[in-house]
């Protein structure tokens, strides 16, 4: 069964329930796919988890860009 969660983009940062160990519990949004790829704001570690692992863990998405600006020329 597959828990929803938030619409999520690349540089959108969340909170997740449990803090990292090196004491930050704020999560930047680094890939979208299957699995969600989140780099730790603390100490810059990356990671992949499942979208039913996120769905658990998740505690709030601080905030969305709406759009990811690339050169449009
Ligand atoms: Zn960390």
């Amino acid at each position: 069964m597959t828990v929803p969660i938030p619409p999520l983009t690349i540089g959108c940062q969340v909170q997740l329930r449990k803090a990292h160990p090196c004491g930050s519990a704020v999560w930047v949004v680094t890939r979208l796919g299957a699995d969600i790829g989140l780099r730790c704001v603390g100490c810059g570690r990356q990671v992949l988890l499942s979208r039913n692992v996120l769905a658990k863990r998740l505690k709030r998405v601080l905030s969305v860009e709406k759009t990811i600006q690339k050169d449009s020329e």
